[in-house]
């Protein structure tokens, strides 16, 4: 015996029992899961009860925006392909209303160009789909941990963009590869763009404290990251403050 998708949909918002309340009333934190294959939904938001969250379930953009626009969620997990329109429409339109949740997207869609999509249009994680559960309950836990001024967004400075999360640096929308101290020094320098970064700082944020470090160690990456970023064709540039450290800005053309 079958189901038609309506019918299926009908018995799952039945089943999804949407109960709404604001967080410091329920005593726990509550998501919104936007999630339209109701399979993964209830095997997702099971996970996330277990966990400790509150959660909600909803298949519908229309419907998300609804409870979105209630403020009872800490956190939203959202799919990008929903029957009724897309997840990265309901994401824009909340960011455009400064409306700051932090979010998950869940993508299927696991290459470069949707990545960085879902991350300008302001989402603050991704998982590509299939994702372990144990993994998504980790990056919410962290999610909720970061302060909100650090949450999400990518770096951008001239034609150049880092992404915190995966720790990836784009040249025009085209992912390049560094070596992981040289995308540390870029993530640092980048997050302060204009402002001069100590030398000691990047020193400890490179290498860590407790590692005997040769001194001339930080000048040796500043100078492997400037090549890479000129041979790559990147509009900023790292200027050397002496005595003082470093600082990174747009190239003055
Ligand atoms: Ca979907």
């Amino acid at each position: 015996m079958g189901f038609t998708y309506m019918e299926l949909t009908e018995a799952f918002h039945r089943s999804a029992k949407l109960q709404l309340c604001a967080p410091h009333r329920c005593g726990v934190m509550r998501l919104l899961l936007v999630e339209d294959n109701t399979d993964l939904a209830q095997l997702t938001a099971k996970a996330l009860t277990k966990a400790g969250f509150g959660v909600d379930i909803t298949g519908l953009a229309s419907d998300a925006s609804q409870y979105i626009s209630t403020g009872a969620y800490s956190a939203i997990i959202l799919d990008l392909g929903l029957p009724d329109g897309s997840g990265l429409a309901l994401l824009k339109s909340m960011r455009s209303r400064s409306d700051a949740t932090p979010v998950i997207v869940l993508t299927a869609r696991g290459t470069v160009y949707d990545r960085v999509q879902g991350l300008q249009t302001g989402a603050d994680d991704y998982l590509i789909k299939p994702f372990a559960m144990d993994e998504l309950i980790a990056r919410i836990r962290a999610l909720l941990r970061r302060p909100a001024s650090y949450l999400g967004r990518l770096l951008t400075a001239g034609n150049v963009a880092f992404d915190p999360i995966g720790k990836q640096m784009y040249i025009m929308g085209e992912p390049q590869f560094l070596s992981a101290r040289e995308l540390a020094m870029l993530e640092l320098l980048m997050g302060r763009i204009g402002r001069v970064v100590p030398k000691p700082f990047v020193e400890a944020r490179l290498f860590g404290t407790s590692e005997d470090v040769h001194s001339n160690a930080v000048e040796v990456y500043v100078h492997r990251l400037r090549k890479q970023l000129e041979t790559l064709g990147a509009t900023i540039e790292i200027h050397t403050i002496r005595g003082v450290g470093y600082l990174l800005a747009e190239r003055k053309s």
